[in-house]
């Protein structure tokens, strides 16, 4: 764009210089005295004419004053015959110096040729712009079926394991990788095929991109970054066409590593779709595998790859000579989180007091990402209040509003609401306390964040793996416990508990048609997700038992929540002391941390 307003200030440049030109000579013209060519026959017939300088039709004549004058005549006639039909003696005519120029002057050429050369220039400028103009439209469309990877500038962000924290066995698995992209030669020798592909899994956060370009951080080899969604184009054939030319630059640039991030969207089971574009991503994932495949032992790229969902990924993606590795990562441990922590505090003034084994200890199932924003949440909102560092409660307050939303004071409940939430809160939080495979109590609060009008924060007392069958019965106790409090003290239910009633159902049911633990129906799965890959998400659960099975089980899942209902109404009609202690001090100072909570309730 930027270049064509250039050749166009040099085209009006270019014109205006001609137009200034032309008005030059036009205006030299104007000063001299124009004639019709009766009265230039009344002057020589006066004998006033000194010299008459003919040149095509136009006459400059020099009167014998000195002065000058212009005329024109007839095309085709000569002067001397115009003046004899207008009856001038011959004589007189001998006694006038007349010169004959046969080229036209300059000041005839502006006047007479200009007005056609410059549109016709033009014209043809304007056809030839046009030209380029489509040419470079085509040029375009010739690039599109490039890949468009981003090569990584390897001096300027230069990831190495180092900044990745945790992760130890994907690490290790990947430095193996390393190993095989700096000395291929000590692998080939051995007879060993070296891998072409690799897969990380992990939840969403987990750091598979960060990992990725640490790897070739440390190998110190170009790295492609492609999405698979970047394969996935409007036209058919262009995603084939993109990993083409991908794996074509990769060759030329070996050893390098080609980092296809999200593979699910393009390498998910083929003839799973519906709707056109699956098409489409099959043929981008067959010429991956063909590409793949393609590749000899001595071709030194090595292919990574990320998704979330490995479950969906087509099986041909997985066999040995394609990904064949898989490196899991898994959500950080509390030891791992705090050397996330540790890693992304660097650069933000924490306060003295911030122990950030505390935040770890209180961040069980957040990834690395989660951490990463944590802190982030944390620095804006001492930048926010003017603070020098970033203290502990700022901290902390980041946790919850990683964890549920930020805290919204303005979102005031009425005196009753408050009282309700109160006893809603107290009921969650006594539950908890009492049951012993329930989480314990970290802090209640009635402050509304994001959605809720109060919460209740339960941390376990150590990052668990598995989950046993009591922890789920307590666990839908606990779920219950805001429910039955409403009930109990105000004989009355209130929309506050959908939230928990959503998450108890979800429980009940995985407890019986996913983990086998009913009793009734035995160790086996119910329902079978089918994945309907034009909307990307599950929408269809398709059955493979009976209609009388589909009965037990609703009737199992009433079970579980009438029998967590009783519990939680159990304990709390025992302890209503407790609850009302909770409560008065819930009304009085909205948030109980877990000393106090514990200190109340001995
Ligand atoms: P994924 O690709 O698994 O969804 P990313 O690699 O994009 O996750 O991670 C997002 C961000 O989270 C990273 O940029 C980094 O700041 C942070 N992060 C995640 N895991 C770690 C880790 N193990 N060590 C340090 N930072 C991490
Ligand atoms: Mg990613
Ligand atoms: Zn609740």
């Amino acid at each position: 764009m930027k270049e064509i307003l250039k050749k166009f200030a040099i085209f009006f440049l270019f014109f205006a210089i001609i137009a200034a030109i032309f008005s030059f000579f036009s205006q030299e013209n104007e000063d001299i005295n124009e004639i019709s060519v009766a009265a230039l026959v009344s002057e020589i017939k006066n004998n006033e004419v000194e010299s008459i300088q003919i040149s095509g039709n136009e006459l400059d004549i020099t009167l014998k004053n000195e002065e000058k004058q212009f005329s024109k005549k007839e095309t085709g006639e000569s002067l001397t015959t115009v003046l004899k039909n207008y009856d001038v003696p011959a004589e007189t005519i001998a006694g006038i110096d007349i010169k004959v120029g046969d080229e036209p002057s300059s000041g005839m050429f502006v006047s007479t040729i200009l007005p056609f050369v410059i549109p016709a220039l033009f014209i043809i400028a304007l056809i030839w712009f046009m030209l380029r103009q489509v040419q470079g439209v085509n040029n375009r469309a010739m690039t599109f079926g490039q890949s468009g990877a981003k090569t990584a500038n390897q001096q300027k962000n230069k990831v190495s394991f180092k900044d990745v924290a945790g992760a130890h066995e994907a690490k290790e698995d990947l430095l193996e990788i390393v190993e095989f992209l700096k000395h291929p030669q000590k692998f080939v020798t051995m007879g060993a095929k070296i891998p072409k592909g690799v897969l990380l899994l992990g939840s969403p956060g987990t750091g598979k991109t960060l990992l990725a370009r640490a790897t070739s951080g440390e190998a110190k080899v170009p790295f492609f970054h492609i999405s698979g969604s970047e394969f996935v184009e409007m036209f058919v054939g262009v995603g084939a066409s993109r990993v083409r030319d991908l794996f074509k630059k990769a060759k030329k640039t070996a050893p390098c590593i080609i980092f296809i991030d999200e593979i699910d969207a393009v390498g998910r089971q083929r003839g799973a779709g519906l709707g056109g574009s699956h098409d489409e991503r099959e043929q981008t994932l067959n010429q991956i595998l063909v590409e793949m495949d393609g590749f000899d032992n001595e071709t030194n790229v090595i292919i990574l790859a990320a998704t979330n969902r490995p479950d969906v990924l087509d099986p041909a993606l997985l066999r040995p000579g394609r990904f064949d590795r898989q490196v899991i990562i898994d959500l950080p441990d509390i030891k791992e989180r705090k050397a996330i922590l540790d890693i992304h505090a660097k650069g933000k003034p924490l306060a003295k007091g911030v122990d950030l084994k505390v935040v770890a200890q209180r961040t069980p199932g957040f990834s690395g990402a989660d951490l990463a924003n944590l802190l982030n949440e944390a620095a804006i909102m001492a930048a926010r209040d003017d603070k020098k560092v970033i203290d502990e409660p700022t901290v902390l307050d980041a946790i919850e509003r990683v964890l549920l939303g930020r805290e919204r004071r303005s979102h005031i409940l009425s005196e009753k609401e408050k009282k309700v939430t109160a006893y809603h809160e107290a009921g969650h939080a006594l539950v908890a306390h009492l049951l012993p495979n329930a989480d314990p109590v970290h802090k209640v609060s009635i402050i509304s964040r994001g959605r809720a009008a109060g919460y209740t924060i339960n941390l376990p007392k150590e990052d668990k793996k598995m989950s046993t069958y009591s922890d789920f019965l307590d666990q839908m106790a606990v779920l219950l416990g805001g429910y039955a409090a409403e009930k109990i003290f105000f004989n009355e239910l209130t929309t506050g508990a959908s939230g928990d009633l959503k998450k108890i159902t979800h429980i009940a049911r995985q407890l019986t048609t996913q983990f086998g633990m009913n009793e009734k129906l035995g160790p086996r799965t119910f329902g079978k997700k089918d994945e309907m890959v034009f909307l990307g998400k599950e929408i269809h659960e398709s059955r493979d038992y009976s209609e009388k099975t589909a009965e037990a089980i609703d009737e199992e899942i009433s079970k579980y929540i009438n029998d967590a209902l009783k519990t939680a109404n159990k304990v709390i009609e025992e302890n209503k002391d407790k609850i009302e202690k909770i409560v008065a001090e819930l009304m009085e100072k909205e948030t109980i941390e877990k000393d106090t909570f514990n200190e109340l309730l001995k």
